[in-house]
């Protein structure tokens, strides 16, 4: 069994090069070889640019490799609900819900909070869903295409995603919520406990009702990454890994070189990826970007002989249940505001204990993994992608929350159109950091 921040496919990931030195100059440095930098890279190099990934661990220890792989161009409702406002409370007011806030009187996180709420309306939740099912859209129409060009087996399922209600209430707000989906182009059906479970036979007794996303779908996140990442090696892309970028030298307001753990290397263009870690990143070239680490944790077990057959979410719970191959994978938790690297057994079993509350498992789970990753939440629930405000040449590509997996494609190909001065496919206006001040 593999504990910890980290994924499970190590092994299968081709060569990556810290043992050679690193070259003295790159025409783009991508920082951050999560799902976020990877495709970034992908995407510079089909525009024909010379790219080094830097990256401070291995791929396969990123937030992106142990997530539950959903890719969910249904999820256009932004974090920013007056719903996860309510959970946030509860928190503080001591409640053991799926969400919690690990309050600190860091400016930072002060701010970070105040723009949250102050986002919390119709019209900004509006322009964030519209921002959001543009570059949903766009990237679940480049995933077949980019799995089946780069000839990646990553356990690839376009079939759906059930969302499941164990309360009448519940269900009321989800069949309010499937229709202000269906207004940004979300097609979505909505079911009654007893057609849940003919589509889901696994699931007990008493689901109030579901929503099903036929146009949903999943991967094994790992072996996505290890995919791409050898599809990068065939491009002549450096992936340098155990890299950390650890200083800037700025002029002019063009980022010069960066100082890695490794030594320094040259740079016409960066692009920070950096997840939740972007505005530490940042800070190294005088930028701010409001990003706040929202953990989660996922508990990853053999495929049991009694278990779910298709992707589920829990959605009162927020649990994420994923067989993946010959893996079941279960997901969730929303720890707003700090980084650790502890993995507390009561979050983990409490997670494992949903599950077993909606769908009928097995009595014991050969559990595999217990992991922990860092969501980048922005106070919008929009990604920052774009031009830094008062760096010439310096891209960001970050905050996709709990999408990273889902945008990740289309984030690829903005920013390579951004960085190559091409026409964009998605408009770039509602994820530029500009809107940040
Ligand atoms: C429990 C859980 C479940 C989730 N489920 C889903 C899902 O089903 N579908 C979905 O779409 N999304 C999901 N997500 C969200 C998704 O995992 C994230 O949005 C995504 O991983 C963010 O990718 P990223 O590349 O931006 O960041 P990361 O994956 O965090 O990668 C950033 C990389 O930058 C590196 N780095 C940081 N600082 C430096 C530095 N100074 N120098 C060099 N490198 C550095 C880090 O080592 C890291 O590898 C889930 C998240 C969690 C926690």
């Amino acid at each position: 069994m593999r504990d910890g921040v980290g994924g499970d496919v190590a092994e299968t990931l081709p060569r990556t090069r810290h043992d050679e030195p690193l070259p003295a100059q790159a025409d783009v440095a991508v920082v951050g070889g999560g799902a976020i930098g990877l495709c970034v890279a992908y995407e510079l190099a089909r525009h024909g640019r010379r790219v080094v990934v830097l990256e401070g661990q291995d791929w396969s220890t990123s937030t992106s490799s142990g997530n539950a792989g959903f890719i969910v161009p249904s999820h256009v409702i932004p974090v920013t609900t007056p719903g996860m406002v309510a959970q946030a409370l509860k928190s503080l007011a001591g409640g053991r819900g799926p969400v919690t806030v690990r309050p600190s009187l860091k400016v930072a996180f002060v701010r970070w909070c105040a723009g949250f709420l102050r986002h919390c309306n119709d019209r900004s939740i509006q322009a964030a869903a519209s921002a959001l099912a543009s570059l949903a859209e766009s990237s679940a129409s480049l995933y077949p295409r980019l799995l089946a060009d780069e000839g990646i087996d990553c356990a690839f399922e376009p079939n759906g995603l059930l969302k499941i209600f164990g309360t009448a209430r519940a269900f009321a707000t989800a069949r309010r919520d499937a229709e202000w989906e269906a207004r940004f182009g979300v097609c979505n059906h909505v079911l009654g406990g007893d057609a849940a479970k003919q589509l889901e036979p696994s699931l007990r007794e008493g689901v109030a009702g579901a929503v099903f996303y036929p146009n949903d779908a999943g991967l094994d996140p790992g072996l996505f990454l290890a995919g791409l990442a050898a599809a990068l090696a065939k491009r002549g892309v450096l992936l340098a890994s155990h890299t950390q970028v650890l200083a800037a030298r700025v002029s002019a307001g063009t980022v010069e070189s960066l100082a890695t753990s490794r030594g320094n290397i040259r740079v016409d263009e960066v692009v920070l990826a950096a997840g939740a870690r972007t505005p530490a990143v940042a800070a190294l070239f005088g930028g701010q970007l409001p990003i706040q680490p929202a953990k989660g944790y996922s508990v990853t077990a053999r495929r049991p002989r009694r278990g779910p057959s298709r992707r589920l979410l829990l959605g009162d719970e927020m649990v994420a249940v994923a067989p993946i191959g010959e893996r079941l994978r279960l997901a969730g938790w929303f720890e707003l505001g700090r980084f650790d690297d502890r993995l507390p057994a009561n979050r983990l079993a409490r997670i494992e204990r949903s599950v077993r509350g909606r769908v009928h498992l097995d009595a014991v789970l050969e559990v595999e993994q217990r992991w922990a990753g860092f969501r980048p939440v922005t106070p919008d629930g929009v990604p920052i992608i774009g031009r830094a405000p008062a760096l010439r040449n310096v891209t960001y590509a970050a905050g996709h929350a709990m999408l990273g997996i889902t945008l990740a494609p289309a984030t690829g190909r903005l920013v390579a159109q951004l960085v190559c001065g091409a026409q964009t496919d998605v408009d770039a206006a509602p994820f530029s950091p500009a809107r940040f001040g």
